[in-house]
């Protein structure tokens, strides 16, 4: 079996957030007006038969660690390694996104873990900015276990959330530096979330920044496969590669093929799912109730929108602030 929405999309990849806290207070992330997230989270008894349910019986090939910050979460030694262990049983691939701010204590777990690829949030490559992005003064660290793990073999790619008034400035060097150090630097535009501040002013579509960036480097586009969020360009003889994750400005739903469980436990069928659309998977979890739990998440996904509203129109209603779904 393999779980499908109303317009056949197939869809294989869980996005599983391990924790709703996070360690940073990213200025465009963190709900304006201070902490209103009160953690609650799915026990690895629970995490373990979600995952092995998807995986043995509707398909799902990879799934990504995400949050919050999944690095942050109290009790994730034991439950990395029996993660691992059902990753080596059953055989999907497992990911991580991360802020990078612990990456390197987790390194060697996340490798035992079979973890071979990592996508790391860094919205600065000056350590300042980085420190009035995030509020934590964490880019050397950072840099350091990005290194480290490049070091170790692992598949890094770099996530820059470009804001007009935050970062646009350093696009161009972090782009140079990226194809030079035979990095994958992936542009971000600024999507709206409850109490995110979001401003139509903010946004920069990744037209201009494409063309910004085409006046100074020779940039030829990669192909992508059907499933990608991003559209990736190499320079002529250098070693990285940019991309653009344009989910504003140019739909890629088509393509979708992502389920979400968000720290607590609720599923999503997408990150801008509308309050009806999701279902808490608790009960059938806590009941160990396979059949249950798929047609949970199934019932969600029969109302799966073929796309998302505008910014403009997702700014007017309050969905859950970032971290309380996802990344
Ligand atoms: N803590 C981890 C991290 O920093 O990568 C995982 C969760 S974080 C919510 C996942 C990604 O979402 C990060 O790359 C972050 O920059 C991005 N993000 C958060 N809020 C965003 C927003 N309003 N617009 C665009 N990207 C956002």
């Amino acid at each position: 079996m393999v779980l499908m929405d109303r317009l056949g999309r197939p869809h294989d990849y869980l996005r599983l957030s391990l924790t709703e806290r996070c360690n940073l207070a990213c200025a465009y992330c963190h709900p304006v007006g201070g902490e209103q997230i009160v953690p609650e989270e799915l026990t690895w008894d629970e995490i373990l038969f979600a995952a092995r349910v998807l995986v043995e019986r509707a398909g799902v090939r990879k799934i990504r660690l995400t949050g919050g910050e999944p690095l942050v979460r109290r009790d994730l030694s034991g439950g990395l390694s029996r993660l691992g262990a059902l990753r080596r049983e059953l055989g999907f691939e497992l990911a991580l996104t991360t802020n990078g701010v612990h990456l390197s204590s987790w390194l060697p777990a996340l490798e035992r873990a079979g973890i071979r690829s990592l996508n790391v949030s860094v919205d600065s490559l000056n350590a300042q900015r980085f420190k009035a992005i995030t509020r934590v003064d964490a880019l050397p660290g950072v840099l350091e276990a990005v290194r480290q793990a490049e070091e170790a073999g692992l598949k890094v790619r770099l996530n820059m959330v470009v804001l007009r008034d935050m970062n646009l400035d350093e696009v161009d060097g972090a782009a140079a530096w990226a194809l030079e150090s035979g990095r994958h630097l992936r542009f971000i535009e600024y999507m709206p979330f409850g109490s995110n501040g979001w401003r139509s002013g903010r946004l920069v579509p990744y037209g201009e920044l494409l063309a910004r960036l085409q006046a100074n480097h020779r940039l030829e586009a990669l192909a992508a496969d059907p499933h990608a969020v991003s559209m990736d360009y190499a320079s002529p003889g250098k070693p990285g590669r940019i991309g653009f994750i344009a989910s504003m400005t140019r739909s890629f739903c088509g393509g979708c093929n992502r389920l979400r469980i968000t720290g607590r436990g609720r599923f999503r069928p997408c990150l801008f799912s509308k309050p009806g659309e999701e279902v808490d998977l608790r009960p059938s979890l806590a009941a160990r109730d396979a059949d249950a739990f798929l047609a949970a998440i199934q019932g969600s996904l029969d109302l799966k929108s073929p796309g998302h509203e505008s910014p403009q129109d997702l700014a007017t209603r309050m969905t859950r602030p970032m971290q309380a779904i996802g990344g």
